[in-house]
């Protein structure tokens, strides 16, 4: 995971005004305060410039500066005068403004592909998802449909005038800190250099490009904007075919050595199991995966078995609610099924991680009445007897876009952790 939060703050050098030309340290320094200044107004807008200043530490004089170079950059704005109180004359507040500035998040999966874009103060302009057979196409194809995806996503922000700030792609494998996926078992991709590749497609070139890991990128969602917001110590597991876990330690995302951590979806837990799309056999997922679940109960239309139409999750879910509203015992029985091995493999995340929430994402989430108790009363059995009291599941409402949302997050994150890469547009 490749995630930067600035959170250290920089000791203001007083009445330093001004970021052309200026020695290296200083323009460190004045970038770093634009940093303070915009995430100031964006957690506590609207907010004057004198309270901006009290706030922050920063004197009168460079906070007027600072906001006069993040106005010019179109990231923060002036509403109505602000009355504080009956004495004194009223001021204008700050807002972030940032409306014409977007963040795109796509996510390429086994069964559809997501965009979702929001502006940097959180307004959401896209929010869609395609069902695209990814497992059953070859990685050129799905890297043509991804092209196309963001390109029509990009003309979209273009026609509201929104200029993109940079593009997060969700791949569901491990992504190397070059942004190659190095391995995407579910989709077929080995050595894949994303980035690369979409140098061809009609992007920006100044318009920043990151890939990063599925189930990383959702926990971040989850822990900016979830149910779970704010829950310092979480586990997200994306329901997908594939399952992925993202880790949230102490307030921070966990990346491992290599930025692989995570992979709980491949841990083996039946020697003796079916074989999975990695290779191996016996990993979670084949017991706790889409695939899995669909398989048991509507046998008929497993995974693999038939090639004519692509069919988005929510249609799967949705044969098989109608399925058990029928009353075919199969469903209930595929239901408990994983429903036991989702609490099997979730003692062993209790056990590592100590998560006070495991937040069940994908279609997990759709069918959390009925796994949830079965989960939990075989967490209680196997796991850890103290953390597992203290361990709770709950369902995300995120749904099959909480990646490409945690996508999104990120670019409007590195905004606010460097205002300079939105860059001032010439005067007219
Ligand atoms: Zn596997």
């Amino acid at each position: 995971m490749h995630h930067s939060k600035a959170d250290g703050r920089t000791t203001d050098v007083k009445g330093r005004v001004g970021s052309v030309g200026l020695p290296a340290d200083q323009a460190t320094v004045r970038r770093s305060n634009l940093a303070l200044v915009l995430r100031h107004v964006s957690e506590h807008g609207p907010c004057s410039r004198s309270a901006v200043a009290v706030q922050t530490g920063l004197n009168k004089t460079t906070v007027t500066s600072l906001v006069s170079e993040l106005q010019a950059r179109g990231l923060l704005k002036e509403t109505g005068p602000q009355h504080a109180g009956s004495v004194g004359r009223p001021s204008l507040a700050l807002l972030l403004d940032g409306s014409r500035v977007g963040a795109l998040g796509v996510e390429v999966n086994v069964d559809y592909i997501a965009a979702f874009a929001t502006d940097l103060a959180g307004r959401v302009l896209i929010d869609r998802r395609f069902g695209f057979d990814a497992m059953g196409s070859s990685p050129e194809r799905s890297l043509d449909e991804l092209t196309r995806v963001i390109e029509r996503a990009l003309a979209d922000l273009d026609r509201l005038g929104v200029a993109p700030a940079g593009i997060t792609i969700a791949v569901p494998g491990l992504v190397d800190s070059t942004g190659i996926v190095v391995v995407a078992p579910n989709l077929g991709w080995h050595g894949v250099a994303v980035t690369q590749r979409l140098a061809r497609a009609d992007i920006p070139p100044n318009v920043p490009i990151a890939v990063d890991n599925d189930a990383n990128l959702a926990a971040l969602a989850e822990y900016t904007s979830g149910v779970a917001a704010g829950t310092s110590d979480l586990v997200y597991l994306t329901g997908e075919v594939g399952i992925g876990g993202g880790v949230i330690s102490g307030g921070r995302p966990l990346g491992g050595a290599d930025g692989f951590a995570g992979e709980v979806g491949h841990v083996m837990v039946d020697p003796s199991g079916e074989q999975c799309g990695c290779g191996r056999v016996g990993c979670w997922e084949t017991k706790v995966g889409l695939a899995a679940l669909v398989r048991m109960a509507t046998p008929d239309h497993a995974y693999g078995r038939s090639r004519q139409l692509v069919r988005d999750p929510e249609e799967r879910l949705a044969e098989i609610e109608q399925r058990h509203a029928e009353g075919d015992p199969r469903v209930d029985a595929a239901v408990t099924e994983v429903g036991r091995w989702l609490g099997r493999g979730s003692a062993l995340l209790v056990n590592l991680f100590n998560p006070r929430v495991i937040v069940l994402g994908g279609y997990f989430a759709r069918l959390a009445d009925r796994l949830i108790p079965v989960a939990h009363a075989e967490l209680r059995r196997i796991g850890m007897a103290a953390p597992a009291e203290r361990c709770r599941f709950v369902a995300s409402d995120l749904g099959f876009g909480a990646a490409s949302r945690g996508a999104a997050g990120v670019v409007v994150e590195r905004v606010l952790a460097d205002p300079t890469t939105i860059a001032i547009p010439p005067s007219p």
